[in-house]
């Protein structure tokens, strides 16, 4: 793998100052992931309330880097001072790369990069952190799709050491080079992939949800069904996982890869996280998913 993003680095720039949209799950874990590394990234939201939590959960990784004597409490100080929060796009004319992290849906993502695009200065990188829209459809909303591309973190961001890095018809060597860059700058191991639905990851997640909707369907038990796959040697089972990516991100997901995978994809039933999200059950994020958290 190293060998691979090695090959991509060639004519990489130099990411100096980032951003991401998007305060929520992804976006505050990717901007406590690149200032914990020394990059400052502005985190922009449009509610109060999102930024807040976002600063809330890196204030508390923070902590824990503190309480594992990692940084000490000026080093915490300089790294929440590295995430500029923000609601509007007022310092986003120096950035070099901005990671869209907002809902899985293509005509809000398309919407919100068309709009990102005209804050920028020339030569600037967009990337989009989709679990699986195509990267070329989302470039056409864009003026400059050379300088696009997929950053696909993993959550939880500052664990999982992959990063995929989407390449769509026609995003530049020079934006995948910087952004192989930057994902190496963070820390984290980037694959550069071919542009499809899901992508590579969740070519393979997706199956194993849709096999799990169907043990529910046939009367299995989601907590036996979690214990088991943990005894099997996974680090939780699909339960537990679904709450921790989110219902309603997962809800969405999945509709994109029945849309772009019909013959293998389609669910012709309503599945147990149809039902969770329509009750607005949406797993950690609201304390309610197949599992309670109070
Ligand atoms: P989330 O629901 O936790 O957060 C989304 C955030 O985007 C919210 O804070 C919301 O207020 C904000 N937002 C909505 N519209 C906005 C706009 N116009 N400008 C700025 N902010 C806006 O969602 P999440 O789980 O962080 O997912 C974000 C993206 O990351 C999705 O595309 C998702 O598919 C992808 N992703 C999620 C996971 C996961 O496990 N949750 C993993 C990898 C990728």
């Amino acid at each position: 793998i190293k060998k691979i993003a090695k090959g991509h680095t060639k004519q990489a720039a130099d990411v100096k100052k980032a951003a991401v949209l998007g305060a929520g799950i992804m976006g505050g874990g990717i901007a406590y992931q690149s200032a914990y590394k020394g990059t400052p990234i502005m985190m922009k939201d449009i509610a109060e309330e999102g930024i807040q939590l976002g600063l809330d959960e890196a204030s508390k990784l923070l902590s824990k880097q503190v309480d594992r004597k990692k940084l000490d409490v000026r080093g915490m100080a300089d790294t929440l001072n590295r995430i500029r929060p923000t609601l509007s796009y007022g310092d986003f004319g120096d950035v070099d790369v901005v990671v869209e992290a907002v809902v899985e849906n293509p005509k809000v993502k398309k919407a919100v990069l068309a709009e990102t695009e005209g804050q920028l200065k020339e030569g600037a990188i967009l990337a989009s952190n989709t679990s699986t829209i195509s990267i070329t459809d989302l470039a056409t909303a864009l003026k400059k799709p050379e300088q696009f591309c997929g950053m696909h973190f993993f959550n939880p961001v500052h664990r999982m050491p992959l990063v995929e890095v989407i390449r769509g018809e026609k995003t530049s060597d020079e934006t995948i080079a910087t952004v192989v860059s930057y994902a190496q700058k963070m820390g984290k191991t980037p694959i550069v992939v071919n542009d499809c639905p899901g992508f590579l990851v969740n070519r393979i997640l997706f199956p194993y949800f849709g096999g799990f909707a169907m043990l529910l369907r046939d009367g299995a038990d989601f907590e036996n069904v979690d214990k088991i796959m943990e005894k099997f040697g996974w680090p939780m089972g699909p339960a537990y996982l679904m709450d921790v990516v989110g219902i309603d991100t997962g809800v969405h997901a999945q509709a994109v890869m029945a849309e772009g995978f019909p013959d293998r994809m389609k669910q012709d039933f309503k599945t147990a996280m149809d039902v969770m999200y329509s009750e607005e059950r949406y797993g950690q994020k609201n304390d309610h998913g197949f599992y309670r958290y109070e």
